[in-house]
């Protein structure tokens, strides 16, 4: 049965760009929400490709923006200082809609703690510009032009 299982798995996988994303720093459980197979076939995947999985750690740099991960405490505390100074508008700062819930984004990458260096802007800003900014951080870390 359990073959079974890991046998459809691996047929999704073939027809997908799975090794292609998680050489290029998607995380495991990135590709497995995408591809919707459990994180263990995708690893198993891998293996069988023989591509080296990640550590944890290599995984947070790998998908080139370590702070949104939860793992620098840091930047969480940070997050919060600035919540707490800078009072929330109503309006996307950047594309000025109300649809979308507001995030508290950094504008230059550089975190400081300085409240004109956040802004408050909408779920699809947000989006947009750490798109962006990922792919400058890789760009940097690598030295090479990322896809797309
Ligand atoms: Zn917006």
């Amino acid at each position: 049965m359990k073959s079974f299982y890991n046998s459809i798995g691996d047929r999704i996988l073939k027809h997908t760009n799975c090794i292609e994303q998680y050489l290029n720093g998607a995380s495991m459980l990135k590709l497995s929400k995408e591809f919707g197979v459990s994180g263990h076939t995708i690893r198993r995947y891998l293996d069988k490709n023989n591509i080296s999985v990640r550590t944890q750690s290599e995984q947070v740099i790998g998908e080139g923006n370590p702070f949104w991960k939860g793992d620098n405490v840091g930047y969480g505390a940070l997050h919060d200082y600035v919540r707490s100074k800078k009072a929330k508008p109503i309006l996307c700062e950047d594309c000025k809609t109300t649809k979308y819930q507001l995030d508290l984004a950094n504008i230059s990458g550089e975190y400081k703690r300085d409240l004109s260096d956040w802004e408050y802007i909408c779920r699809k800003c947000h989006m947009n510009k750490d798109g962006r900014m990922t792919k400058l951080i890789e760009r940097n870390r690598n030295g090479i032009q990322a896809t797309k």
